[in-house]
């Protein structure tokens, strides 16, 4: 299911473009538009869920499924064991997409202490 205002839909059907970073047969992972860090990976379903709030058990292993494809990242980069996962649920706590994503942070090893 998706939705046609939705932004990250949008990006999955291929309707406006995205830095593709790995795909899978149930999740993308882009390149974050506005980087908050130097790595700033969104982990997305490519099914439409809002938010957490949203999952249902029969969800449960595509939220596993996010958790493991972060694992996947980490051991890509340079500092395997040194990065954050975002997930903003609800407008309050700072989503803008209604689209569930799970951000994925990392700087590199040449950045400043
Ligand atoms: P949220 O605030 O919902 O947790 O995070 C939404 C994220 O999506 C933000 O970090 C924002 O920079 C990113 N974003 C919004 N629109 C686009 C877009 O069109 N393309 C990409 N790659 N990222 C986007
Ligand atoms: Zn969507």
């Amino acid at each position: 299911m998706s939705s046609s205002s939705c932004i990250f839909c949008k990006i999955i059907s291929h309707q406006i473009p995205a830095k593709l970073i790995d795909e899978t047969n149930n999740l993308i992972v882009i390149a974050d538009i506005a980087p908050k860090a130097s790595i700033h990976y969104l982990i997305i379903p490519k099914k439409h869920v809002a938010d957490i709030q949203s999952l249902t058990g029969a969800d449960a292993v595509l939220a596993g499924e996010m958790i493991m494809m972060a694992q996947k990242l980490s051991q890509q980069l340079m500092v395997p064991n040194a990065f954050k996962l975002v997930i903003n649920s609800g407008a309050a706590a700072g989503q803008h997409v209604f689209h569930l994503h799970m951000h994925f942070l990392s700087g590199k090893v040449t950045d400043p202490v």
